[in-house]
């Protein structure tokens, strides 16, 4: 069985001396989890949240990074800048950074790339809009987002990239896919996987779920077979709501 990941995204959340006040308060909270824990926080909070989380088991991640290295791309951070912080994680394609800032699959193929390249683990965040699943075209929103945002990566990095299943219906929004509905997009992206990297490579890959994921529906959705952890958005941001889901993993 691979080993859950339970990620926090925090979004546009926290400042740094909030973002040390909550990982402070977590650390010793989940110190026993037998899952991976992971904190994606804002790019100002890193430097404290590597401080905060020194010594724990809880692992940082970025929310995004820019493809090239450096250059004339002013408000952007490299891939390198958070290699060299020591980030271990990096969350990619979320959809909010596809509706809000023009992300593309093309992009986020860019970025997934580089990051893999500065030995950041990627998160590649996939999910179909509502009404692409009430057009019935789920799978093949997934199936392309897969193809195209892992494009040219090879299959030994496809191992080490994390996939988040996020329907954007669900977040944010207090609607969860239910665990069933989350299990067949889960299985479909493993399969898709397998199709173009070999089943080997399918299995090692983790799956999260994400989208109004909370301590009461957590157990049911983790329990699926397909279902490797999650992405939580709200539930992150408190540690008596984040500590459950992870004891739950
Ligand atoms: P919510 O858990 O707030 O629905 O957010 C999910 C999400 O987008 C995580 O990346």
């Amino acid at each position: 069985k691979r080993k859950a990941i339970i990620a926090g995204n925090w979004k546009m959340n926290k400042t740094p001396s909030e973002a040390k006040a909550l990982l402070t308060e977590l650390a010793p909270m989940v110190k026993d989890a037998d899952c991976e824990v992971i904190a994606c926080v804002p790019f100002v909070d890193l430097t404290v949240a590597l401080e905060a989380t020194e010594g724990t088991n809880i692992q940082i991640g970025a929310e995004n990074c820019h493809w090239e290295e450096s250059g004339a791309f002013t408000g952007e951070i490299s891939a390198k800048m958070l290699a060299e912080m020591g980030v271990p994680y990096v969350v990619l394609g979320h959809s909010e950074r596809r509706q809000y800032f023009g992300e593309t699959d093309e992009t986020v193929n860019k970025r997934t790339k580089a990051a893999l390249a500065h030995g950041l683990k990627p998160i590649v965040c996939v999910g179909e809009l509502l009404w692409e699943r009430e057009c019935d075209i789920t799978e093949e929103v997934i199936a392309r987002q897969i193809k195209l945002d892992l494009f040219d990566v090879s299959a030994e990095d496809v191992k080490k990239t994390v996939i988040a299943y996020e329907p954007v219906w669900a977040i944010g929004t207090g609607k969860t896919a239910t665990a069933d509905q989350a299990e067949e997009v889960c299985a479909f992206i493993r399969a898709t996987l397998a199709k173009l990297y070999g089943q080997e490579v399918a299995d090692a890959v983790t799956i999260q779920y994400g989208g109004s994921m909370n301590a009461g529906n957590c157990e049911e959705l983790l329990s699926k077979t397909d279902v490797d952890g999650g992405l939580i958005g709200g539930a992150s941001l408190v540690a008596e709501k984040f500590q459950p889901i992870v004891a739950a993993a």
